[in-house]
């Protein structure tokens, strides 16, 4: 039942995966015997607080997805699948205009972090839910540059830098809101958080899980059966 506190997860799976080199699309590079974006969509659909789990795929995949749809068995909270854009923004768009109305919070999430947990979903949802907009994140390891050509701009205080993670979660209106104003003044942002703090919203970060990676080369594949052997075999 959708109610206004339920959650809608978009999983996008529209990027072109160009990084990944396969001969199939990322989305449907098996991992661990199951199209990559099955994983994720499994995890979210595991997750109490959310009611319906979006996917947004590349117009030319839609087919192809919905085919294998009936080897999934029961997903009931997975809508169709809507075809995505050319930028994330555009793809986040597409997700948002699916949805049904009643819902009041959206939870974004790369297809591509096939191994997120539904326990940190839960609480970063519980965090939106505090101050409207919050995104998972782990501190990062190495120093980080800021680099013009191949100078230093600057090195920010490590302790204050964070890799950003999905799900980002926001009250549906913030994150509309912030895709107007993005779109009003041409700014294409790299996740969805930073769209909503050029709205002056405090965005909570709750510490995540490294296992929550983005898979982007093909070698990540192995780091990511190794995870899933880690964890048991919990795959979905
Ligand atoms: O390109 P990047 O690695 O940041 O993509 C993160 C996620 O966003 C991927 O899961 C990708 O499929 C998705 N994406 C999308 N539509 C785009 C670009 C990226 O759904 N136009």
């Amino acid at each position: 039942m959708l109610g206004p506190m339920s959650v809608a997860a978009l999983v996008l799976a529209a990027g072109r995966g160009e990084r990944f080199g396969a001969a199939v699309p990322k989305a449907f590079v098996p991992l661990a015997g199951r199209p990559l974006v099955l994983h994720a969509l499994a995890a979210l659909a595991a997750v109490p607080e959310i009611a319906r789990v979006q996917p947004v795929v590349a117009a030319a995949e839609l087919a192809r997805f919905e085919a294998l749809r009936p080897a999934w068995g029961a997903l009931p909270k997975l809508a169709p699948a809507v075809a995505g854009g050319a930028e994330r923004q555009d793809s986040v768009r597409a997700g948002l205009a699916a949805l049904p109305p009643g819902i009041e919070w959206v939870a974004v999430h790369d297809a591509a972090r096939a191994l997120v947990r539904p326990q940190d979903v839960s609480r970063v949802v519980a965090a939106a839910r505090e101050g409207g907009a919050a995104l998972l994140a782990v501190p990062v390891t190495d120093t980080v540059k800021r680099v013009r050509g191949d100078v230093v701009v600057e090195t920010p205080p490590r302790e204050e830098c964070w890799a950003a993670q999905t799900p980002q979660v926001f009250r549906i209106d913030l994150l509309r809101e912030a895709l107007e104003k993005a779109a009003a003044e041409g700014f294409v942002g790299t996740d969805d958080a930073q769209l909503v703090e050029r709205l002056g919203v405090a965005v909570r970060v709750v510490r995540g899980d490294p296992s929550n990676f983005k898979l982007t080369h093909a070698e990540d594949l192995l780091r990511a059966e190794r995870v899933l052997a880690a964890r048991g075999g919990a795959a979905p």
